[in-house]
């Protein structure tokens, strides 16, 4: 039987230690001076046209919007992206190991559609990455794109009604429509740890993996130059979860330094079996996959085709609440049996690692104490099993986290661990302004973004903002804010923009924007809501913006208050009624 009071004494006191006056302000940027590693840059002369879509950033975004557009006979449509191809997060983070924790065939979007069988259960990276291309290809992208080119600014002509994008590659063109999707993962941020510059060996972030250093590649091949190194992990989130194993095969030592256990449950990965793929692919396939995995994570469903550690918890919640007598169906009964499964949950996930670890004193330092939606989930059948080797040491700094670095090494605890190489499993910057991990401002119709989301992020339905025309986002927040799966929010987000965009092209407007009563009206249901309001409870991390109260920016962190599910039906109905209720269609004369 769980003594609930004693379990939420230790999450507040685990949370507790882990508290800090500096919060985000803890990270810094990472910069190696290596703008990519992956991909030589080609010279092209500057682009000086007109587009009738430019889309910022070529991950799942952009590809699975301008996709759409595609489709839908809208044929000038240029990405414009930073790194040398598609791929997005796929494309920088090609750690050994790197894998998708959500199942592939609701991640991996446009399968039906480019007639695609992913191999796994949960594709690993290079496949994802593959997959990206293949979108590219398929859809004819790559024609107008532009690669390793950041946009460095986009300002409104109201006088033409279109967009001035420049960049720096020198293009200076025009677009009728602009899109963002930048993504959030794709500055890697490292700790402010004192004595960092100092360090003599070799260090890189995840997503900058430096094969030319380990030996080795993202498929798999040994990291052979590792063979006599001491190689250091910090960090032990999602994708520490995902490197380790590797290192832990291929080199002479490993240390793992630990701030906050990740909570690690069962990945269970199978190779996709052709012969039931085919009785599954039937047309609408994906897309009735899609639905359901979002209806088993935040609503209500009848099957659940998935089956994943993902869904469990949601399942265990259900099935309680089902139980429930009616004089108990309150939100204080509802919210009690969520916890109650999370209890549970989070009890099986630690009893595990006693079950995997053999030491016993290692095995108490992995476990995580926090409900389990605190921090990203993670799924490995790998990782606890790689402190069982005698090269791989796990350094716990019970909360505090890294002391120092030295010329030779890094100081946990008063100790010294003398190393070769560090590797920054430490994230990325999640709750910067928005305009600051763009990298770019944008000038709309009266004023600068950065300016009007000054009191915090606002917009219609997470894609309109006001003041700023023509101009689409295409971001989770504000919307869904699906974490288990993302691919599905820019999806449903590039079919709403789709419409829109189609509609005003084929009636001759020049212009599209949300009305401000009509962003107001959005922001009140989403910041009234107390659905929305992140718990106190929980340990830091990027969810809950390290701990510390956001202040204005709390508006990034919201979504529709009544869940994923709800929402998606909600914008589905939205695009059907064909009314565009809120956005306001021009014609300049
Ligand atoms: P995270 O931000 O999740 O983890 C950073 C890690 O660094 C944490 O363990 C953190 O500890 C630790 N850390 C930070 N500072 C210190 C310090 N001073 N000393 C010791 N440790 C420190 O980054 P990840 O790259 O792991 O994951 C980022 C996101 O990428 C995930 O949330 C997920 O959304 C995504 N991802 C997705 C995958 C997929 O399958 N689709 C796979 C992998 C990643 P602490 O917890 O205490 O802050």
């Amino acid at each position: 039987m769980t003594d609930k009071e004693a379990l939420k004494r230790r999450y507040a006191l685990e949370r507790d230690k882990r508290l800090r006056p500096d919060g985000p302000l803890q990270y810094r940027r990472w910069e190696d001076g290596r703008p990519d590693p992956f991909t030589p840059v080609t010279p092209r002369p500057p682009k000086r046209d007109h587009v009738t879509v430019a889309f910022v950033g070529g991950g799942f975004a952009g590809l699975a919007t301008c996709a759409q557009l595609k489709q839908a006979g809208v044929d000038s449509v240029r990405i414009v992206e930073k790194g040398g191809d598609f791929g997005g997060a796929w494309y920088w983070n090609r750690y050994p190991g790197v894998q998708c924790d959500t199942a592939s065939f609701v991640y991996m979007p446009l399968l039906e559609e480019t007639g695609y069988m992913p191999s796994e259960k949960y594709a690993h990276g290079p496949e994802i990455l593959e997959h990206c291309r293949r979108i590219g290809k398929h859809f004819d992208l790559y024609a107008d794109a532009l690669f390793h080119t950041q946009v460095t600014d986009l300002r409104w002509d109201g006088d033409h009604s279109r967009w001035i994008v420049r960049t720096d590659r020198g293009d200076e063109f025009t677009a009728r429509f602009v899109a963002l999707g930048t993504g959030p993962l794709h500055v890697p941020k490292i700790p402010r740890i004192p004595g960092l510059e100092t360090f003599g060996g070799h260090s890189f972030h995840t997503s900058r993996w430096d094969y030319e250093y380990t030996g080795g590649d993202p498929l798999g091949a040994p990291m052979d130059r590792l063979r006599d190194k001491r190689v250091a992990v910090i960090g032990t989130g999602a994708t520490a979860v995902q490197c380790v194993p590797p290192l832990a095969r291929d080199a002479a030592e490993l240390l793992v330094f630990q701030r906050t256990p990740s909570s690690v449950d069962e990945r269970g990965n199978r190779p996709t079996d052709p012969a039931w793929f085919a009785e599954i692919a039937t047309p609408g396939w994906q897309q009735r996959w899609l639905e359901n995995f979002t209806a088993n994570q935040t609503g209500s469903a009848r099957e659940d085709l998935v089956m994943d550690a993902w869904t469990d918890l949601a399942r265990r919640a259900r099935d309680r609440i089902r139980k429930l007598p009616r004089t108990q169906l309150t939100r204080d009964g509802i919210n009690a049996a969520y916890e109650d499964a999370d209890f549970e949950k989070m009890e099986e996930i630690r009893a595990r690692v006693d079950t995997v670890v053999d030491d016993p004193e290692t095995a108490r330092r992995l476990k995580a104490w926090y409900r389990q939606l605190c921090k990203r989930p993670c799924f490995s059948d790998e990782y606890l099993q790689s402190f069982n080797r005698p090269n791989t040491h796990l350094v716990d700094t019970d909360g505090r986290g890294v002391e120092r670095i030295t010329a030779t090494g890094i100081v946990a605890g008063g100790v010294e661990h003398p190393v070769d190489c560090i590797v920054y499993a430490t994230g990325f910057e999640v709750s910067t302004p928005f305009t600051e991990r763009g990298g770019f401002d944008m000038t709309g119709r009266d004023g600068r973004l950065s300016d009007y989301w000054g009191e915090g992020m606002r917009t219609l339905h997470g894609i309109h903002v006001h003041g700023f025309p023509n101009a689409f986002f295409v971001q989770p927040s504000h919307g869904a804010r699906l974490i288990a799966n993302i691919p599905h929010n820019l999806t449903e987000s590039g079919t709403t923009i789709t419409g829109i965009v189609r509609h005003a092209l084929e009636h001759g407007h020049d212009e599209v924007e949300v009305t401000r009563e009509a962003e107001d009206a959005w922001m009140e249901l989403l910041l009234g809501s107390t659905s929305n309001v992140g718990s106190a409870d929980c340990t830091p991390g990027s969810y809950n913006n390290e701990g510390q109260d956001s202040g204005p920016r709390r508006a990034f962190f919201v979504g529709y208050p009544q869940g994923a599910q709800a929402f998606f039906r909600f914008i589905g109905q939205w695009r059907a009624a064909g009314t565009f209720d809120g956005l306001e269609f021009r014609r300049r004369d």
